[in-house]
C-alpha cells in the first residue's frame, strides 16, 4: 500500500540537530510555513552529545583574539583545503551566534567577571570554545528546542526521510515514512534545508549513533547535487576501548584541553615524538614548558596533545602498531596524575560519570584506556558559501552534512558554530527561495512519489535473503580495515570491489514481519545510504594520492601541494558515482596576508 499523507510547507527542515533547528527558526523568522523532520525523538539528534563547546572569538579571556585568529586557525587545522569564504563567515558570525543563544536563554559557564568563559581546544590559539561542562550540545539543543517549539513550528517526529521529490530541475518535496507504523507521508515544499549529521556507521567503530548513515549525503547526490571532500573522515584520538560494548564512544578533548596527557604502556609522553614541521613553531617541546602552557599562555607554547585531531590520532594509531599500547589495544589518557579530584569532577561531570558508570573506570584515580574512532565526515553537499544552497534549486544544506567549511579536518569546537551560523543561513535563504516561488510553485509528481513508495518497500517482496544486519556488519568492517586511518591504494581497490559486492548484496535483502515499528526494514532502507557514501569516500580516498588532514595515504605520506588546490567533487549520474577534480576557489589577497 503506497498511498501517502500530504503536508504542504514552504520549507521542510530534515534533521533536528544544531544546524536543522537554527535553520527551522531562521526559515520561520523569514516568514516562510516551517516543518523539521527528524528520524528520532526530538532532543536525541547528535548535537545533544557535543560536550567541549562551541568555538567563537569572543575575546573573553583573550582580548588579543578576533576573527582573523580564528579564520587563520580553522584554515591551518583544514590544511588550507577549507572554502575560504565559509571559514571567513564563519569566523566573523560565530560570536553573534553564541551571543543570541545566551540571549535565548543558554546558561554558559562564567569567568569570574561574568563573561562567558572560553575553554582550550587543538588548533585553536586562543582558549575560544564557550561551554557548559563537558555538556555544551545539551544545552545547545535545549536552547534551539525550547525557541523552535515556542514559535510553533511542526515537529515531524520518528519519521525518516528516503528520497527528495523533484519537479524537473527544482525541488518539489520529500518522501518518508513514519517509523512507528511503516505509513508513507510526503512534504510538499519548494524548498529542502537537509540538516542530517553524519556517516560514522559505516565504520565499525565510532563515536556516532544509530542514526548516522548518510541519509543526507546521498538523497543529496540523487537529487542532482554534488558532494566534496568525501575522502576526509575525522577519527577522534580519543573514544573507549573498554568494555567492548562502548568501544568507540567519545571521550572529550577537553580532558585535554584541561591537563590530561596521553602515555604509552612504557608511561611514556609520547606526544613529542610526533609533532610535525608545520606545527613545531607553536607547540612545546619539553615537558617543562607544556605544563607550564596551562597556567601562563602568553608565555609558554601549547603541549603537543593539543595538536590537531588527525595529528594526535596517527600518533596513537603508530603507539598502538609499534606494540606500545595498554591491553586493550588503545593507550593511557591520565589526568588523575595531575588535577585534584574535585576539578575533574566540575570541569569533566560526564566523563566522570562515563568512565564510572560504563567501564568502572575512576578518572579522578585511574589513567583511562583511548584509542581512535571515527567521529566526523569533513567532506558534504557541495554549498554556496553565503546561502548554503545546493546545486538543485530549492535544496539546501547546513551543519555535518555540507561539505567545505572544514577542509581536510575540522577544528574541536568548530562544529556547534557551524551549525549555527550555516544553519542560520540556510534557513533564511531557504525562506527566500520559497517566497520567489510563490506564483510558480513546484508540484509534487504522482509516479516520483510511486517509485519512491516502491523502493522503500522492495525488500517486503525480495526473496534474496540477505539479511540487512549481516550486510551492514560486513561494510562496517570493509570501511573500518581498508578504509580507516591510514589507506592504501590496493587496500581501497580492494574495499571498492568489496562495496560492489555488497551492493549486490544489499540488491537482496529481505524482511520479516509488517511495516509497523521494524527496524530490520529500517536497516534495509538506511544500508542504500550507507554504501553510496561509502563508496564516495573510498573512491575519493583512492584519488587523492597524498596525505593530508584526515586522509593519510601509507604510499603517499606527504602532503602534495598540488593537490592542495584542488577538491574531488562526486555526483551520481545513471546511478553510477562520477568523480571530477576540480580548483579551489581562490582566497582574496587580504585574506592570503594573515597566512605570511
Ligand atoms: P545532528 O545533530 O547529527 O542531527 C542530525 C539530525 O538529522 C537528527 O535529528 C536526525 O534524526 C536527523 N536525520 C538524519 N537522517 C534523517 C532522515 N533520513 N530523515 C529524517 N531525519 C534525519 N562538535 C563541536 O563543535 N564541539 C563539541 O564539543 C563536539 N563534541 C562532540 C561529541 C560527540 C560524542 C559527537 C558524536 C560529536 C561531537 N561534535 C562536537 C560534533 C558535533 O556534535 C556534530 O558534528 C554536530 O552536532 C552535527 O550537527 P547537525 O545539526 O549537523 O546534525
Amino acid at each position: 500500500d503506497i498511498t501517502a499523507e500530504r503536508h504542504v510547507y514552504d520549507v521542510v527542515v530534515v534533521g533536528a540537530g544544531g544546524a536543522g533547528l537554527r535553520a527551522a527558526i531562521a526559515a520561520h523568522d523569514a516568514g516562510a510555513r516551517t516543518a523539521i523532520v527528524c528520524k528520532s525523538l526530538l532532543g536525541k539528534a547528535h548535537t545533544v552529545m557535543a560536550e567541549g563547546g562551541i568555538a567563537a572569538a569572543l575575546g573573553n579571556l583573550y582580548p588579543e583574539d578576533n576573527w582573523k585568529v580564528h579564520f587563520r586557525d580553522t584554515m591551518r587545522g583544514g590544511k588550507m583545503l577549507n572554502n575560504w569564504r565559509m571559514a571567513q563567515i564563519h569566523a566573523q558570525e560565530a560570536p553573534a551566534r553564541v551571543l543570541e543563544l545566551e540571549e535565548w536563554g543558554a546558561l554558559f559557564d562564567r569567568t569570574k567577571d561574568g563573561l562567558i568563559s572560553q575553554r582550550d581546544f587543538g588548533g585553536h590559539r586562543y582558549a575560544r570554545l564557550a561551554h557548559v561542562g563537558d555538556r555544551t550540545g545539551l544545552e545547545m539543543i535545549r536552547t534551539l528546542q525550547q525557541r523552535a517549539v515556542a514559535l510553533g513550528i511542526d515537529v515531524f517526529m520518528e519519521c525518516t526521510i528516503t528520497e527528495i521529490l523533484k519537479d524537473g530541475d527544482r525541488v518539489a518535496g520529500a518522501f518518508g515514512y513514519w517509523r512507528e507504523s511503516g505509513r508513507f507521508i510526503v512534504f510538499e515544499a519548494p524548498a529542502v534545508v537537509l540538516a542530517t549529521g553524519g556517516i560514522g556507521k559505516s565504520f565499525k567503530v565510532t563515536s556516532n549513533s544509530w542514526e548516522y548513515t548518510g541519509d543526507g549525503h546521498a538523497m543529496a547526490l540523487r537529487a542532482g547535487a554534488k558532494l566534496i571532500n568525501m575522502e576526509f573522515v575525522q577519527f577522534h584520538p580519543t573514544g573507549m576501548v573498554w568494555p567492548p560494548s562502548v568501544r568507540g564512544i567519545l571521550v572529550t578533548e577537553s580532558v585535554r584541553g584541561d591537563g590530561g596527557v596521553l602515555r604509552n604502556s612504557e608511561g611514556r609522553r609520547f606526544m613529542f615524538d610526533y609533532i610535525p614541521e608545520f606545527f613545531k613553531a607553536e607547540t612545546a617541546d619539553t615537558e617543562e614548558e607544556a605544563d607550564r602552557w596551562y597556567t601562563d599562555k602568553k608565555n609558554n607554547r601549547r603541549p603537543p596533545e593539543l595538536l590537531p585531531r588527525d595529528e594526535v590520532a596517527r600518533a596513537i594509531n603508530a603507539e598502538i602498531k609499534a606494540g606500545r599500547g595498554s591491553p586493550h589495544g588503545g593507550v593511557y589518557l591520565d589526568i588523575a596524575s595531575r588535577r585534584d579530584p574535585e576539578f575533574i569532577k566540575r570541569r569533566l561531570p560526564s566523563m566522570y560519570h562515563q568512565f564510572k558508570e560504563l567501564a568502572d573506570v575512576d578518572i579522578t584515580k585511574e589513567p583511562m584506556e583511548i584509542g581512535p574512532t571515527c567521529h566526523y565526515v569533513m567532506g558534504g553537499v557541495e554549498v554556496d558559501a553565503d546561502t548554503g544552497a545546493a546545486a538543485v534549486p530549492g535544496l539546501f544544506a547546513a551543519g555535518e552534512v555540507a561539505g567545505g567549511m572544514h577542509g581536510s579536518n575540522r577544528l574541536g569546537g568548530n562544529s556547534l558554530s557551524d551549525l549555527l551560523v550555516f544553519g542560520r543561513r540556510a534557513g533564511l535563504n531557504a525562506a527566500y527561495h520559497a517566497i520567489r516561488t510563490k506564483n510558480n510553485r513546484p508540484r509534487v509528481r504522482d509516479d516520483q512519489v510511486r517509485a519512491a513508495g516502491e523502493t522503500v518497500l522492495a525488500p517486503f517482496t525480495s526473496k534474496g535473503g540477505e539479511n540487512p544486519y549481516d550486510v551492514q556488519k560486513d561494510l562496517q568492517e570493509v570501511m573500518h580495515n581498508l578504509v580507516g586511518i591510514i589507506r592504501k591504494a590496493d587496500e581501497l581497490e580492494q574495499a571498492l570491489e568489496d562495496i560492489a559486492k555488497l551492493r549486490e548484496r544489499a540488491a537482496k535483502v529481505s524482511v520479516h514481519g509488517g511495516r509497523q515499528y521494524n527496524p530490520g526494514w529500517h536497516l534495509a532502507i538506511d544500508l542504500r545510504n550507507m554504501l553510496t557514501v561509502s563508496e564516495c569516500i573510498a573512491r575519493a580516498a583512492l584519488t587523492r594520492t597524498e596525505s593530508r588532514g584526515g586522509h593519510t595515504r601509507d604510499d603517499y605520506p606527504m602532503a602534495d601541494p598540488e593537490w592542495g588546490t584542488k577538491n574531488i567533487v562526486l555526483s551520481q549520474v545513471d546511478g553510477r558515482i562520477d568523480l571530477a577534480i576540480q580548483p579551489l576557489p581562490e582566497m582574496p589577497d587580504e585574506l592570503k596576508a594573515l597566512f605570511e
